[in-house]
């Protein structure tokens, strides 16, 4: 494997608009050296045009990037894109049907280093020994894939950005190749941004995430800190399955009809008053309950939908006040379709949203 100094890569304020239209609304990041941070966010708030910008494809208004001590955008400088030491990776790979694979690979470096054997080390580098007199269409996706991470791999770049780079490939290739992919970032320990718009993606890939909505960033905070801390509703909302469920809170204890429920304090703000608590669905418990229908006994309600899985089940529960509850059961639900449940909960304290 390849070794080299990581690098920081810093991004301050930075702000993008098409026709006058604001897309980036003041973006600051910091990623560390040799971290893998994603950038998750729906479809259109901005992710591929911050990192167009980061790579010099697009211009900002304002704002600065900075690898290192080195500027590559900020007030009276500009770096063109080739000189940036920046590799990327878009979503369709955007490889060349006629040229071969070391063409394909010997493309992405400067001229002069073409023939000096970088090209079959970077494709040893990502598995692909060998495959340098082939065509790329007679590549799977996962291999192609990897002759355009080994193109912009090649020149060695400081930072690597990839933008959806599974996008083509369908479900059960892409489990794998993220795998892959995940192993050559850690072992290249090179500073990469990771774009993607799915979770579980976000999740599995990504040392930090930036949770972006609506050109500015939410969130940036651990995969674990994302999803057990949500920085807003819209957040909680975005990433995982998530009851948000109405209640009373006072001295940080949401008073919810299966019980009182601690809550992390001050975390959005306010914890008394009116609120919606987060409650993950596997953090719900459920038993059968052997009472007959009496109206509005606390946790209790009727299994309305059970969707199974395999490794786990979601269970859908009308509780008997008419709130809706998904609980994440375990490979062999306690109750099915039909049945009276009784609810608890058995998580950690947990977050609430202040009612507007
Ligand atoms: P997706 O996951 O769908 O690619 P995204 O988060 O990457 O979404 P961007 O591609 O950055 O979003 O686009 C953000 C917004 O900017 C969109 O509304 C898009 O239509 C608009 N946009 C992007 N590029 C241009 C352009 N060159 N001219 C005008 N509008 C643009």
């Amino acid at each position: 494997m390849e070794t080299r100094s990581a690098r920081t890569l810093r991004i301050s304020n930075i702000q993008v608009a098409f026709n006058n239209t604001p897309i980036l609304k003041g973006v600051d990041l910091l990623v560390e050296p040799g971290e893998v941070l994603v950038l998750l966010g729906p479809s259109g708030c901005g992710k591929t045009t911050l990192l167009r910008t980061m790579a010099g494809l697009e211009r900002p208004e304002t704002g600065s990037v900075i690898i290192d001590e080195r500027t590559l955008v900020g007030p009276g400088t500009w770096v063109p894109p080739d000189r940036r030491r920046i590799g990327m990776v878009f979503q369709d790979w955007a490889l060349f049907p006629h040229l071969t694979v070391a063409r394909n690979v010997a493309y992405g470096l400067p001229r002069d280093q073409r023939n000096t054997g970088r090209v079959e080390e970077v494709l040893a580098t990502v598995g692909l020994t060998g495959f340098g007199d082939r065509s790329p269409a007679t590549l799977s996706g996962g291999q192609q894939q990897r002759v355009a991470l080994a193109r912009a791999l090649a020149p060695q770049p400081e930072v690597l950005l990839l933008d959806e780079p599974f996008s083509n490939l369908d479900t059960g290739l892409r489990t794998e190749v993220r795998t892959e992919v995940h192993r050559l970032l850690t072992d290249l320990g090179i500073t990469a941004v990771f774009v993607t718009h799915d979770q579980e993606e976000a999740f599995v890939l990504g040392d930090r995430i930036a949770v972006m909505n609506d050109g500015r960033i939410e969130q940036l905070a651990l995969p674990s800190e994302v999803y057990t801390r949500p920085a807003s509703r819209w957040i909680a909302s975005f990433v995982g399955e998530v009851n948000l469920v109405g209640a009373e809170s006072t001295d940080a204890t949401a008073h919810l009809p299966f019980g009182d429920i601690p809550l992390l304090r001050n975390t959005n703000g306010r914890d008394d008053g009116s609120v919606e608590v987060l409650l993950r669905p596997e953090d719900l418990l459920i038993a059968k309950a052997d009472i007959s229908p009496v109206d509005d006994i606390p946790g209790h309600g009727l299994v309305e939908l059970v969707e199974y899985y395999g490794h786990d089940a979601m269970v859908l529960v009308r509780l008997d006040n008419g709130a809706g509850l998904r609980i994440r059961t375990g490979p062999v639900p306690p109750a099915i379709r039909g049945d009276r449940v009784v609810v608890t909960y058995r998580g950690l304290p947990t977050t609430a949203f202040p009612t507007a």
